[in-house]
Order: C-alpha cells, then structure tokens, then sequence
C-alpha cells in the first residue's frame, strides 16, 4: 500500500475534487484504494454522500483510542473504501498539540496497515493549513501530491510546500518522503496565462509535472453537491476523461518504478 497524501497549504486549489476523483477512478481501474478525509471540513465525505458524527473519523485513532483499521467504512463504491471526516476533528489540533508524538501517529498506524494488503492506494485529503494534520499526513505518506491552480499566485504557494516537504524530511519524521507529483487544476485554456504557469512549473519541475491537466468544468464543481464523484455525475465529460487520464498516468509512474513500489 502506497500512501499518498494530496496536499496544498493553499485553499480551494482542488485538493478534494482531486483526491476524491483520482481515488474513484484508480477503483474504477481495479485498484483497491483507501481515501482518508483529514480535512474537518469534512467536502470529501459529504461529496461521497457520507455523513457520519466524529468518533467514526481518524480523531479516536489519533488520539490512541482506537485502531485506524477499525474506522475503514464501505463507500458503497467497488473498490473504494474511505475514513470519513467530520467538523470535530477540528479539535485533533489542540488535542495533539499536547503530544510530543503527534506527528507520528497517523503514520504509526497507517504503516500498520500495510502488511495487511488490503489496499493497494491510500490517498490522504488534507486541509488547507499547515496544522497538525496537515503535518501528520505528510508525515505519514509515502509520496505527496500537490494540485495546483492555474494561477501566478499559485506558484508562491508551490515554493511553500517544495520547503515543507524539505523541512518534514529533515526533522526526520519522514526522511523518505517524496515529490510524488504536480496536477495543474482548474486551467482554462482560452488563457494564455493558464499555458504560462503549466509551463513556468514544468521548467521547474520537468519529472513531476503530470502531462494531464484538469480543465475549468462546471461539472466537476457541482458534482459534490449531487453527493458524486465526476464518473456517476457525468462519465462521459471532460472531467472525467481528465481524472481517467490522471489516474492512468499515476498508474504508469507507479509501475515503472517497480516492485519496491507496488
Ligand atoms: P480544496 O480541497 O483545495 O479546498 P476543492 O477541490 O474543494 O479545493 O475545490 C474548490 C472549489 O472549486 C470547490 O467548490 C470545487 O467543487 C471547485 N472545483 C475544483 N476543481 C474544479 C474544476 N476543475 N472545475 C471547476 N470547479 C472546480
Ligand atoms: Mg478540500
């Protein structure tokens, strides 16, 4: 099981529609994915038509009270399975401040899970601060994903997490910790700025910038709100081709680095 944790510090970049709809099409692929809701804003559960109360989140298993395997819940999709998320585990911050092994936790348990082999993905949702779950799941994950607007200002942001991610691996917490991927989000392509940031971060970051994009579709926007993913909403857009297209990119990196990956 790869953990891989979608993350920008930023808000409203597209973090949830891409864990959401990335983790829904490598299942509609055959691949068995856990998708973990880490944001109390809880859009990741709400947009798989999920409401629960707080003990069924990861907060109980944070705090120690409980085994993360045990809060693993059916999505009611094949293949996809989730821990949902809920406005209570706002209150995981101050509760772990507290701790001086907080950062380690989540990834205690999530490297548990692994010599089960029930999954073969664990994608991590993240919120949009870098508190401490945003800090836990890097810490926890194997390979980070950074979606990213189309947007100049988006780049500031790039140049942020680039140091987070420097800094989690030197404070030794995750020293392995890699760059697994960039999705630019959100682009527009009747604007010659959109082409400029997609190509000013692939000056940067040639190996890590994926090929597919995800276009501006209201689709994708409303889908949440009809509590579905893009592949129930509207199978045959373009934001699905564009999630298919992202997952099978995903697929293909993941098998070229062979077995130490699969
Ligand atoms: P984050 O999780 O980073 O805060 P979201 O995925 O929730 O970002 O996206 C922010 C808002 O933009 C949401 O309302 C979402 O539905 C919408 N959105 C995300 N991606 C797209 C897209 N490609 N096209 C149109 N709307 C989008
Ligand atoms: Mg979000």
């Amino acid at each position: 099981m790869k953990v891989v944790a979608v993350a920008n510090q930023k808000g409203g970049v597209g973090k949830t529609t891409t864990a959401l709809n990335l983790s829904a099409a490598l299942a509609l692929r055959g691949q068995r994915v856990l998708l973990i809701d880490l944001d109390p804003q809880a859009n990741t559960t709400s947009g798989l038509g999920l409401d629960v109360d707080g003990d069924a989140t990861v907060y109980p298993a944070l705090l120690g009270e409980a085994n993360v395997r045990d809060k693993i819940m059916a999505s009611g999709r094949d293949n996809l399975s989730v821990i949902p998320s809920h406005m209570d585990l706002a209150g995981v911050e101050i509760e772990l401040a507290r701790g001086d092994d907080h950062l380690v936790r989540l990834r205690t348990h999530l490297q548990g899970l692994k010599p089960n082999d029930l999954f073969d993905f664990c994608l991590l949702d993240t919120p949009p601060s870098l508190g401490v779950l945003m800090t836990s799941a890097l810490a926890a994950a194997d390979e980070i994903l950074i979606p990213l607007q189309c947007e100049w200002f988006g780049l500031e942001g790039l140049a942020k997490i680039v140091h987070v991610i420097d800094q989690i691996r030197e404070s030794g917490a995750n020293p392995d910790l890699t760059l697994e991927g960039i999705v630019m989000t959100m682009f527009d392509g009747r604007t010659n700025l959109a082409k400029q940031v997609v190509d000013e971060v692939g000056n940067y970051f040639p190996n890590q910038l994926y090929q597919t994009v995800i276009p501006r579709t209201i689709r994708l926007g409303e889908a949440p709100s009809h509590a579905k993913t893009i592949f129930e909403h509207d199978p045959d857009g373009i934001g699905a081709k564009a999630y298919y297209g992202l997952a099978d990119e995903f697929l293909t990196r993941h098998a070229a680095v062979g077995p130490a990956l699969a």
